[in-house]
């Protein structure tokens, strides 16, 4: 538009990029002031009885008009911009809060909530965790933390007294995304890790790659000789789980079992998937 022999250092679509990328960045800083967000859980269910043992809580952005949208599409910016930060202090003590109501209300769910590998890096998650759960009483039995390979390989000398502070207080450590990661195996034996999870993306794969199935095997074998708890994520289909079953994997979660849902609904998903309920822990008896 501007005539010949000129170069444009801006093009309009990376134009649109770049104020795209800022309008989302001022947004997502306003979001969190606001707290624009709400978590839904989907749930995870111990194989050989049926049972709901926890959910994950996943984070969504409603935006003003309605809007869902989805971590994938705003985490990269949270992490880069530093607001990873109040939005974890809010997940956690959000997360916490709905357990400790779920349990008081007879439903005794364990909460997994995600964090970022890059928060060890300047902060203190020890401290955030311990936060939230004096802020929301939730018992620490009933909090799990998911943790990426990379997290813990990117900063093992924070996140290892870190974890291992957490573990003693009855938190428990899940490595997600498990298999995907560029991490050494000797962690395994160093850190308190309760749990595995399979990546979705060997779930996807067990039809098609024997090398996935392998995969699994192999991580089932680890975890049952280390005395770590195994689950597989990312299950849709029946003949998945029946593959999942034969190996002897004893937990699970996908939209197979329920989609993450607002808490509202977890009842009625659970109820639908014909799954069982945890029982209600009995009350304690008064000390006084
Ligand atoms: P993730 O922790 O590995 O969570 C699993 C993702 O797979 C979720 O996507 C979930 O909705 C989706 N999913 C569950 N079952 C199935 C299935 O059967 N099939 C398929 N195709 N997908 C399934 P979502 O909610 O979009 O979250 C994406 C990622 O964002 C999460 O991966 C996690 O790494 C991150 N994330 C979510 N919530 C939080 C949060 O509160 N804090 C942080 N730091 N990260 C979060
Ligand atoms: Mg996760
Ligand atoms: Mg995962
Ligand atoms: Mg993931």
């Amino acid at each position: 538009n501007e005539g010949r022999c000129r170069y444009a250092f801006f093009d309009s679509a990376m134009e649109q990029a770049f104020f795209a990328a800022t309008e989302l960045e001022q947004a997502l800083g306003n979001a969190v002031g606001n707290e624009e967000f709400v978590l839904h859980y989907q749930p995870e269910i111990d194989l050989r009885s049926g049972t709901v043992m926890g959910v994950e809580a996943l984070i969504r952005w409603v935006r003003p008009d309605g809007e869902l949208i989805y971590p994938g599409r705003f985490l990269p910016l949270a992490e880069e911009t530093g607001l990873i930060v109040p939005m974890t202090v809010w997940s956690l003590r959000e997360a916490c809060r709905q357990a400790a109501l779920w349990k008081r209300d007879g439903m005794p769910l364990r909460v997994a909530v995600n964090l970022s590998g890059i928060l060890f890096r300047q902060h203190d998650v020890h401290q955030l965790v311990t936060d939230a759960i004096a802020e929301t009483g939730l018992d620490p039995a009933f909090l799990e933390l998911e943790l990426t390979e990379t997290a813990l390989i990117e900063n093992p000398e924070a996140a290892s007294p870190q974890l291992a502070a957490l573990q003693r207080m009855g938190v428990s450590i899940t490595i997600d995304d498990f298999g995907t990661g560029y991490a050494s195996l000797i962690y395994l034996t160093k850190l308190p890790i309760r749990r595995l999870k399979i990546d979705s993306a060997f779930i996807r794969e067990i039809d098609s790659s024997p090398g996935s199935r392998t995969i699994i095997k192999a991580i089932l074998a680890l975890g049952e000789n280390l005395g770590i708890k195994v689950i597989a994520e990312g299950i849709e289909r029946e003949d998945q789980l029946r593959w999942l079953e034969d190996q002897n994997c004893q937990e699970a979660q996908g939209f197979y079992f329920g989609r993450p849902v607002p808490p509202a609904r977890l009842r009625a998903v659970i109820d639908s998937g014909g799954l069982m309920l945890p029982a209600p822990t009995p009350a304690l008896p008064d000390a006084t």
